[in-house]
């Protein structure tokens, strides 16, 4: 594992990039919040980044959530699914998470507000978009299937929506990367302006080796693992 000086020497370097990004882009650092990928690490790495401050984490796969989170572990965290969501776990992804950043079916959405109205919470969301139609990726493809899908959240009323979610495209011109990025950013304003109940706050988007495109095209939450953690052993 990661020494804790090591991790804070690689936090320096990363809210250096961070706030070069943003001055280039002219956006207050402020307006840019960092999630923690914890994904294939243990549960002493969340408690080491908990340590120099952060207090989001994000992980993809509920088994694994389950395993580090269900216990009460005392620390005051916020947890974010960002992994593809199987209906079936929405339950156990109510209970752990304050947000779920991976809906792009009606079935999981429905099954979100079920499980939500059971737990009596309001349940916070996003929309993951499949921006670079990538076919490994999960996400909403096709905008006339992410229309009937927030006509569905506007019936939801233990829902929330709160952003829309992209990743990246893997090996490509930075040219490409910039431009899925910036197609959820007017993704987002198109919705914004169909739909001025949803106060849409949050564009997650930009990983270890894309943030600083990310940060240009207006992203609100990074999700950095690899650059923050080191490579995962699992
Ligand atoms: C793993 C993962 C990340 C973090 O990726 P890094 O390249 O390690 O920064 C971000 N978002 C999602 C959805 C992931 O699965």
């Amino acid at each position: 594992m990661l020494s804790s000086a090591d991790f804070q020497h690689r936090m320096a370097i990363i809210s250096d990039q961070i706030q070069e990004a943003c001055d280039k882009a002219g956006r207050k650092k402020e307006s840019v919040k960092t999630m923690v990928v914890t994904k294939n690490h243990g549960f002493e790495v969340t408690k080491m980044a908990y340590e120099h401050g952060f207090r989001l984490f994000g992980e993809n796969r509920i088994q694994e959530t389950q395993e580090k989170y269900a216990q009460n572990h005392g620390l005051s965290l916020e947890l974010h699914m960002i992994g593809h969501l199987q209906s079936n776990k929405a339950k156990i992804a109510c209970e752990l998470c304050s947000c779920i950043q991976s809906i792009d079916k009606i079935k999981t959405l429905l099954e979100v507000q079920k499980q939500a109205k059971n737990l009596d919470k309001v349940q916070d969301v996003m929309f993951q978009i499949n921006t670079s139609l990538e076919d490994s990726k999960s996400g909403v493809r096709d905008i006339n299937e992410l229309w009937p899908l927030i006509d569905q959240a506007c019936h939801c009323p233990n829902i929330k929506v709160i952003g829309l979610m992209t990743i990246g495209p893997f090996d490509a011109p930075e040219k490409k990367i910039r431009r899925c990025f910036s197609d959820l950013r007017e993704l987002g304003n198109r919705i914004i302006s169909r739909y001025p109940g949803i106060n849409l706050k949050d564009l997650s988007m930009g990983m270890s080796d894309d943030f600083h495109l990310a940060i240009a095209e207006g992203a609100t939450l990074l999700r950095l693992g690899r650059i923050l953690l080191g490579e995962r052993y699992a």
